[in-house]
């Protein structure tokens, strides 16, 4: 199959070259999909995109009209694809579901345990020689209750690593998971109970319409005094103005981030000479209680392995006319189970 890889990274290129092995024509480019780029697919079956690729409904249509079949997102969330309209078109969608979801809790769990503990003002203070400790008092995750939104892939692997530290755990989600957090110590309880009791919430849910926005000034008004926030998901599942004004009057004691609201077109790339303009986006960086990191939560060797592969397999698989299990076109869920995800 001829395909051309979107918003590839230096980092991915030799495993996707690898995993390859010559089987298809693959051309990588580190452009974003957009309008402006999109002539770069003409003569492609398949267009390999990224979670900063654009794949609205006029891109989409474009790609069809230039003869794409088929679209493999190296990312798990699909939210920057209109599913809907690839659908109407006959343009067969797969993602990559279930890539190293330990990679994402360990990001989770890194962040709290570094805003715990102020590990980032030390290292700042170690920069200016100042070895005093006033300002670096912290707090344990042991007893702590810990609020988990989303208790799929990666929710489940934060709920193992957290009952080692001895929090307690509250889950919410849309399924029944009563079940399954037994397994983890933990209790299901609702979405607003999650807000009146948790000292840490973290979010692993995909974004859609029923969790945009599900932290706002309504939902953290129910939060405990000085709660903190992570969110390594989607930005836009938080209102990121509503959680700007919570951290200035210190409802919000500390905000982890690893996804930011408007982050397309920022992140991903380095803007070290073209400095950002902005304003919400300026004040989380300078925030001295916000730690932002630059969704990377994803980026560790186990889990590029496994997108690099699984992203050549949809490959192999449409070629050989199989729809890959994680097609994620509306409607079509069934197909051969990928080597990757069954094993
Ligand atoms: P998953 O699909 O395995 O689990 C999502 C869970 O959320 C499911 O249990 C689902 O039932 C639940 N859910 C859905 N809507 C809900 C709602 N309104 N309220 C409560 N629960 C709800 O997903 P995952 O692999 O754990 O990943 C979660 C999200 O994290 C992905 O969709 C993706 O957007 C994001 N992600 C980010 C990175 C990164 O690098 N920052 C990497 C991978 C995934």
């Amino acid at each position: 199959m001829k395909a051309v890889a979107y918003s590839s990274k230096i980092c991915e290129k030799e495993l996707l070259i690898k995993a390859n092995n010559k089987k298809h024509d693959i051309t990588l480019i580190s452009n974003r999909l957009t309008l402006d780029t999109i002539s770069y697919a003409k003569g492609k079956d398949v267009v390999l995109a990224f979670s900063c690729d654009d794949l609205s409904a006029p891109i989409l249509y474009k790609l069809k009209e230039m003869g794409v079949k088929y679209v493999s997102t190296r990312s798990s969330g699909t939210d920057h694809i209109d599913l809907t309209k690839a659908d109407s078109l006959g343009l067969k969608i797969a993602n990559v579901p279930a890539y190293s979801p330990e990679s994402v809790a360990e990001h989770a769990i890194s962040l709290i345990l570094s805003l715990l503990r102020n590990i980032i003002p030390a290292h700042k203070q170690m920069l200016e020689h100042d070895f005093s400790l006033n300002n670096l008092v912290g707090s344990t995750l042991r007893n702590k209750t810990v609020g988990i939104v989303g208790l799929g892939r990666s929710g489940k692997v934060l709920a193992q690593i957290l009952r080692g530290f001895g929090a307690k755990i509250l889950v919410n989600d849309i399924r029944d998971v009563s079940e399954e957090c037994t397994s983890y110590s933990a209790r299901q309880v609702s979405y607003d109970e999650i807000l009146k009791e948790s000292d840490i919430i973290s979010f692993h849910v995909p974004l859609s319409e029923s969790t945009r926005h599900m932290v706002d000034r309504e939902a953290i008004i129910k939060m405990k005094a000085r709660v903190m926030l992570i969110n390594v998901s989607r930005g836009a599942i938080f209102n990121t103005k509503d959680v700007l004004d919570a951290l200035q009057d210190e409802k919000i004691s500390k905000l982890g981030m690893d996804v930011y609201e408007f982050e397309h077109n920022v992140f991903f790339f380095n803007h070290s000479r073209n400095p950002i303009q902005d304003p919400l986006l300026k004040a989380l960086i300078q925030h001295s209680r916000v730690l932002l990191t630059p969704h990377m939560a994803f980026l560790t060797e186990e889990a590029l392995q496994v997108i690099a592969e699984q992203t050549i397999l949809n490959l192999d698989l449409w070629e050989a006319g199989h729809t890959p299990v994680n097609s994620c076109t509306i409607g079509i869920k069934t197909g051969i189970v990928p080597k990757a995800i069954s094993a």
